[in-house]
């Protein structure tokens, strides 16, 4: 099945889901709503398949002058590829989210992301395209030289995509146990928690909360927090073009 088969199957799922077994009360129709959703359209399908056929031209000519001795995952099964190139994947993207929070210049265009104030699988999708950029660039490049299949590539997105829907999605469904490994609404909500409700930069994990655990910055209280974003948001532009112009800007956002 291709990429948007899988991306609109598993928004189903978690508009059901949300509907069954809501974390909190929220309005069908909440505000930003359809601006959120031509997000899905612009970030997953155009730009992605921008970013799709550019990389595709990397991957292509990459491994064929990368060193031999680096074609490490080539031969290798494609469950072990799999598994292998989700988390090294996860672990970089880790990496990179913490540098979205902790560079200044980075943490402009990243705030388009944090701006989401009612929480919901469709907020996935509210990012500036620069961060897309900025995660590929420097995950795609190294990974490349690994020479994973097109396969593995293929079924890591997709399974990237169902981590990121549920996440975000306001559904009250914890993993028990799981919650060590993998990441949850539960955690990622207090990564996108107001600085008034509670301690900032925790829950940079993407599919895996076991980098959180790992390197101390897990953070998960059994209640949520009253207000998401950042401080400032009242100001914060709500509109598409607004939000793709404000991170350029000298002054202000
Ligand atoms: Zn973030
Ligand atoms: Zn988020």
């Amino acid at each position: 099945m291709v990429y948007p088969v899988w991306l609109a199957g598993f928004a189903l799922l978690f508009w059901i889901a949300e509907r069954v077994r809501p974390w909190r009360k929220q309005k069908l129709f909440r505000a930003g709503l359809l601006q959120d959703v031509f997000y899905i359209v612009f970030n997953a399908h155009f730009f992605g398949m921008l970013v799709g056929i550019a990389t595709a031209g990397w991957l292509r000519s990459f491994p064929s002058y990368a060193p031999v001795a680096l074609h490490l995952m080539e031969a290798k099964p494609f469950w072990l590829q799999l598994v292998v190139l989700f988390v090294v994947f996860d672990f970089l993207k880790y990496c990179i989210h913490n540098l979205l929070h902790r560079v200044p210049w980075l943490w402009r265009f990243h705030k388009v992301h944090h701006s989401v104030v009612e929480m919901d699988w469709i907020g996935n999708w509210r990012y500036h395209w620069v961060e897309q950029v900025v995660y590929d660039s420097l995950l795609y490049v190294p990974l490349a030289f690994l020479g994973f299949s097109q396969q593995a590539m293929f079924w890591n997105g997709v399974l990237a995509t169902f981590f990121g829907h549920y996440a975000h999605a306001n559904v009250r469904l914890g993993l028990g146990p799981l919650r060590y490994v993998f990441n949850s609404p539960q955690m990622h909500i207090w990564h996108h928690a107001h600085p008034d409700c509670g301690p900032t930069n925790k829950n940079f994990g993407i599919s895996l909360s076991l980098w959180d655990w790992i390197f101390g910055t897990a953070y998960l209280p059994s209640q949520q927090p009253p207000k998401l974003g950042f401080a400032g948001i009242e100001q914060y532009p709500q509109n598409f073009f607004q939000q793709m112009i404000a991170p350029w800007r000298r002054f202000g956002h």
